[in-house]
Formats: C-alpha cells, structure tokens, sequence
C-alpha cells in the first residue's frame, strides 16, 4: 500500500478539475495534488483556494505547475478542453477536444513514465481511445471515466423513486458515454433482487415498466439539463472521479464501469467504451464478461459502432 506518497496530477482546472481536486483533498487519498492549465492563473488561484482549506484535511500538497509536474504521479487526471454549449451533443466536441489531446498527451507521457491515465474530456470515450493511441501506453494503463457518473445518476434515480438508500441499488449504464448509452435492466437489482421480480411485488403500486423507462431517459438526459440549468456538470463527477482514483490508489479491486479498450466482446473490437471492469493499482485489472440480453446486446453493438465510425474520421 503506498497511499503515503501518492501523486495526483490534474491536466485542466476548469470546473470538472477543480471540483475533482476538491473531492480528491477531502478524501485524504492524495499527499500530492498538481494542477496544470494553459490557462496558468487560473491553475493557480484554484490552488490558492484549494490549499486554505489544509487545515481541515488530512495532509496533502497542493500546487500548479507545467507538464513537468506529471513526473511521478501515480495517476494524471485529464480535464482540459471544451465543454458542451446549452444544446450541444458531447461528439460535437469532437474535432477541438482531440486538436487539444494531440497537443497535451505527448507533453504528459514525457514526464508521466509510470502514471495510470484517466480520461475525462468528452468526447470522453473517443479521447480514451486517441490518448491510447497517441501514448503507446498498454491498455491497462489508460482509462476514461466511463458510465460511473450515469450509473450514479441511474442508481439514484432509481432509490429516489423506491425510497431506498442509492448504495443499495445496482445497476449499469454501459455502452458510450453519450447518447448512444444503454441500461442494463437484465441486472439491475435491489438487494440482490432482479428488478424484474423486485418491481412486481413492491408496494408501490406503480406502472414499473413505464416508469423506469423514463427514468432511464432522464439519466440520458442528466447532463443536457444540467447544461441547460447552470452551464456545467461538475459536483458528481468530482466525486466519481474521487471514487475511481481512490480504487486506484487504495488497490481495491473495485468494479466500476470505465472506458476501457473492448476487444473481442459481443463482436466488439477495438473501441474504447463502459463495461463494469475491475480496477486497482495496475489500473484496470480486467474487462467483466457478464451475459447480456439479445435486446442489451444489439444495443451495445449499435454504441459500439457509433463510436468507431467517428473515430474513423479523425485523423491521428
Ligand atoms: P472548463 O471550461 O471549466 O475547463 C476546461 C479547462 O481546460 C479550462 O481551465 C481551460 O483553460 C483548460 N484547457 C483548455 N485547453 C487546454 C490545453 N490545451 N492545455 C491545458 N489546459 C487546457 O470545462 P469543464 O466544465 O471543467 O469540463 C471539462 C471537460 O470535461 C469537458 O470536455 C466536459 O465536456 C467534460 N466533462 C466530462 C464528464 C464525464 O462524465 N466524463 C462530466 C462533465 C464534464
């Protein structure tokens, strides 16, 4: 365990970085915390307003720097790049966010020889792939965020409709970080019961089958609202982000759904996209093989497929 001397760095603190930064500091995970922007003051200042807090937390070392200070983190957490404008699709980030990786991950991988990459800017399964691609690290060493912060938002939504604590609800949104996202109604269970048999019999009375279809569309939905309504989404990825990097560090052995290179699954190759992985100090340990409904299956394809024929338009 090496949690005394772990290094967290931080490409991009805008919203989504310093909301991370943030929830990594409260964590205690961290002893070192790095944020680098082009923009050098704002880096700057988050780092200011985020050091003042230290004497409430456990002890960590927060500072901005240049790409050299992603030497010896143990994990460099990217967040720069264009978000979306009110109306916006995340593909439509596309071009800008993968002319600004071609130019931020080569200064990275000079300096991060070891580190775990964690993908955070959208497109943000196509810039798991680019960022594998243009590191020429292994698989296992480069990651997105994945489905985590829709699980979250399906998990809740969910309690929130049964009246149940969210820790106690398990369900997957697999596929793209995107539209093109699906559930994974086939195991979804509360306590170990399959929503199947635990919907019929609940008290609520209730048109299940109607119901969770919307709030399937509503998690889909989460981020344009959110856009809409503020600007930005960035309290529950900062805690998303706290919880992968905290499985990292801590080598949990935890199973989260992040975007990770598929080869070989359902007839899916060569994609980055989410699928419940396990994940610890090597970054992501392996890829779940878990049985998918004709329905899930076909829809994971046609997700799967989306993202490769964008991807086959950028040029490397
Ligand atoms: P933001 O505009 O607040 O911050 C982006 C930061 O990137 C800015 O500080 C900017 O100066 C910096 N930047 C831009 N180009 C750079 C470069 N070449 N080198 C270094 N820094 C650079 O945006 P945000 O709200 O923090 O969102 C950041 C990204 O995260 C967006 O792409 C957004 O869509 C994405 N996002 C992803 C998820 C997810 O679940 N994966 C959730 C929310 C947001």
């Amino acid at each position: 365990m090496q949690i005394s001397r772990s290094k967290v760095a931080i490409v991009g603190a805008g919203n989504v970085g310093s909301t991370f930064a943030f929830s990594l500091m409260i964590s205690g995970v961290a002893r070192e915390i790095v944020l680098i922007d082009s923009n050098q003051e704002r880096a700057k200042g988050e780092c200011m307003d985020l050091s003042h807090g230290a004497s409430f937390v456990q002890p960590v070392n927060i500072y901005s720097a240049g790409y050299e200070g992603c030497q010896e983190a143990d994990v460099v957490v990217i967040t720069a790049g264009a978000k979306q404008k009110p109306g916006q699709s995340r593909i439509d980030l596309v071009q800008t966010n993968a002319e600004i990786f071609k130019g931020i991950i080569p200064k990275i991988a000079k300096y991060a020889k070891d580190a775990i990459l964690l993908v955070v800017s959208n497109p943000m399964d196509i810039l798991t792939y680019i960022t594998l691609k243009i590191s020429g690290l292994p698989s296992n060493k480069v990651m997105g965020s994945g489905t985590v912060l829709d699980s979250s938002r399906f998990r809740y939504l969910i309690s929130e409709h049964c009246h149940l604590d969210p820790r106690n609800v398990h369900a997957y949104i697999i596929g793209e970080h995107g539209d093109t996202e699906l559930p994974v109604w086939s195991h979804a269970n509360i306590g170990g019961i399959v929503l199947a048999k635990y919907c019929p019999v609940c008290d609520g009375h209730c048109d299940y089958k109607k119901e969770l279809g919307a709030i399937f569309e509503e998690v889909k939905n989460s981020a344009y609202k959110i856009i809409e309504a503020k600007g930005a989404t960035y309290y529950a990825i900062g805690l998303a982000l706290a919880r992968i990097v905290e499985s990292m560090l801590r080598d949990e052995n935890s199973v989260l759904p992040i975007s990770t290179l598929i080869n070989d699954y359902y007839g899916i190759n060569d994609v980055c996209l989410s699928i419940p992985s396990v994940i610890n100090r090597n970054g992501v340990e392996r890829v779940l093989r878990f049985e998918l409904s004709g329905l899930e299956q076909g829809q994971l394809r046609h997700s799967a497929m989306t993202l490769k024929d964008i991807i086959k338009e950028i040029k490397l």
